[in-house]
């Protein structure tokens, strides 16, 4: 699986309020009770918790200031605003926790007051709305001033995506990159983690012996895997690329029924390990049912995919051309329409500088990160009306990328309806068509919003 970058220090994301509002059991909820006590950081009290946490593809981390705010008959003002003041600092968002059911208390109040003069993003959360009868004790406390309010029930879950949403949001936008399409640094310990698959006889072990053979290569038998589950592990310009369970590649079925059925378990397992798969197809036989089925697997595994050509020496004497068998392979199999072709003959070496190549480019492509600006310019100039269907039409407010590995996109819209097939096409034909994402396919996942952005302030 790809390891998604986690930064040197996650963007924080700070639960604060007054005692018995449910921050606890809000944080519980968000990091799926990981709880980490980290208490020697300087300017920290042991009170305080740290937990990562990951909302599609985002990741942060949580600090419950639980022990912050004593009771009140405990106050001291002065040490609790210098504890709040140290906590606000290192945010990148507050959450204020208030209850529902106390209605708003004098300390909600000064809570929320000190908070909004932070200037940073803030939310309010109205806790113990356990039933949608109960969501109208929500409307009193948009009395503290707080432009985004989301009723929850910390307790049973409901409400908690929509918050995650809006604050995964807010800090996928804070923490992206500020160049344009930026790609993340490579760094020397990212391996490419690359998985040969296709049915039996189309090359897959003439491949793998080819690529091994020609660049330095490290074999590495994988502790906790079966015994035969060997991966092996090739340098190219300080790249490194791991191959999936090369005994496996190499393994033969007894019978030509086993062995086909072979092919299909070990595409489904190699996947699962990998951040690209080359799905290889033999120009000598065309697209089979296997081959879409397989390449069914591939598109349904979120991997980035190359479809390769192999056998490409015997063909080339021959008639097909690459247009013919592209035309082809595209009607075939039009889920990965997204995947580049390569045309190779693993047993002449023609044409794999090409193919390493464009495993490097499709393994990078998977990690590309747009940043905001680049992405709300995008959205002004998207003819979005085009995708709209009559009647309500439907507004795109903005676009924010999620995460990465693969690309993970959030549209704000006016509806609370899923989004069209049409239109998800639509958005992520316009986004290869403007950023590229070679090889990998998108998420592109819908969310309803009244505003026109995620954290800003009051209007
Ligand atoms: P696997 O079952 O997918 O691992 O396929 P193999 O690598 O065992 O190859 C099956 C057969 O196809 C062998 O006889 C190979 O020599 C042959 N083969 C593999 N690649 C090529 C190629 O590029 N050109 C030609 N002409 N034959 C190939």
């Amino acid at each position: 699986m790809a390891q998604l970058p986690h930064p040197a220090r996650a963007a924080r994301l700070v639960i604060l309020g007054r005692p018995n509002v449910g921050k606890s059991t809000l944080f519980n909820r968000i990091c799926g009770r990981r709880r980490a006590l980290v208490g020697d950081e300087p300017g920290m009290t042991r009170d305080r918790l740290y937990a990562p946490a990951e909302w599609m593809g985002t990741r942060f981390e949580v600090v419950d200031t639980g022990g912050m705010v004593p009771s009140v008959k405990e106050l001291i003002p002065g040490e609790i605003l210098r504890q709040t003041r140290v906590a606000i600092g290192e945010a990148a968002q507050l959450l204020l926790v208030v209850d529902s059911r106390a209605g708003v208390v004098p300390l909600d109040e000064e809570l929320a007051q000190l908070l909004r003069r932070s200037g940073k993003p803030l939310t309010l959360v109205v806790n113990k709305v356990d039933s949608p009868q109960s969501a109208a004790l929500a409307a009193d406390f948009h009395r503290l001033g707080i432009q985004h309010v989301f009723p929850v029930s910390a307790e049973h879950g409901l409400g908690v995506d929509d918050l995650l949403d809006h604050v995964a949001a807010g800090i996928g936008i804070a923490g992206l990159p500020s160049t344009s399409g930026e790609k993340e640094a490579p760094t020397t310990s990212h391996v490419i983690n690359v998985s040969i698959i296709g049915r039996p006889n189309v090359g897959k072990s003439t491949l793998l012996n080819r690529l091994l053979n020609r660049e330095r290569s490290i074999v590495t038998p994988l502790p906790g895997t079966t015994r035969d589950a060997v991966d092996a592990e090739v340098e190219r310009d300080g790249r490194r690329f791991r191959f999936i369970d090369t005994a496996g590649i190499r393994r033969k079925g007894k019978t030509h029924l086993l062995a086909e059925k072979l092919s299909v378990i070990q595409a489904r397992q190699h996947l699962e390990r990998s951040d690209v798969a080359l799905l290889m197809l033999d120009a000598t036989e065309g697209v089979t049912a296997l081959d879409t089925h397989i390449g069914g697997y591939a598109h349904e595994s979120h991997r980035s995919v190359v479809v390769v050509v192999n056998k490409w020496d015997v063909v080339a004497k021959g008639s097909r051309t690459i247009e013919e068998h592209t035309t082809r392979i595209r009607e075939q199999m039009k889920y990965l329409d997204y995947a580049p072709i390569v045309f190779i003959s693993a047993l002449t070496g023609q044409r794999l500088g090409k193919l390493v190549a464009t495993i490097e480019e499709v393994a990078a492509a998977r990690r590309l990160r747009v940043t905001t600006a680049e992405m709300n310019r995008f959205v002004q100039r998207l003819d979005f009306d085009r995708a709209s269907s009559p009647g309500k039409p439907l507004k795109l407010y903005y676009l924010t990328q999620a995460g990465v590995a693969p690309p993970t996109f959030v549209a704000f819209i006016n509806s609370t309806r899923k989004l069209h097939f049409s239109v998800e096409r639509f958005l992520e034909n316009r986004i290869r068509r403007q950023f590229g994402f070679a090889g990998t396919p998108i998420v592109i996942r819908s969310r309803a919003s009244k505003s026109r952005g995620p954290g800003r302030k009051k209007p």
